[in-house]
């Protein structure tokens, strides 16, 4: 089924659902699949290369998974100071 691809981040600040939309995707039940626009994506690595801080992180894996474009990823955050970095999966 046909189903939109949203950048929740997008949405977590408020957006409309249509602004947050990136595209469109088929899943298998027209539930929405999940991504990161342009915008947030760069945010996200200018914020990862801002976070140099006296933490010995404990990186904890968030369980889910985004995609820009081809590259799939997965964010792991800090217990202890919230930070976050991002591993790519696929290209
Ligand atoms: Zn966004
Ligand atoms: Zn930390």
């Amino acid at each position: 089924m046909r189903a939109r691809r949203i950048c929740s981040w997008c949405l977590a600040e408020g957006r409309t659902i249509d602004e947050a939309t990136l595209g469109w995707a088929e899943t298998s039940d027209g539930s929405p699949t999940h991504g990161m626009c342009q915008e947030h994506f760069a945010k996200m690595l200018a914020e990862v290369e801002g976070s140099q801080t006296a933490c010995e992180h404990e990186w904890m894996l968030q369980e889910r998974v985004y995609s820009v474009g081809s590259v799939g990823f997965q964010i792991w955050v800090c217990k202890l100071c919230g930070a976050e970095k991002y591993e790519e999966l696929f290209r």
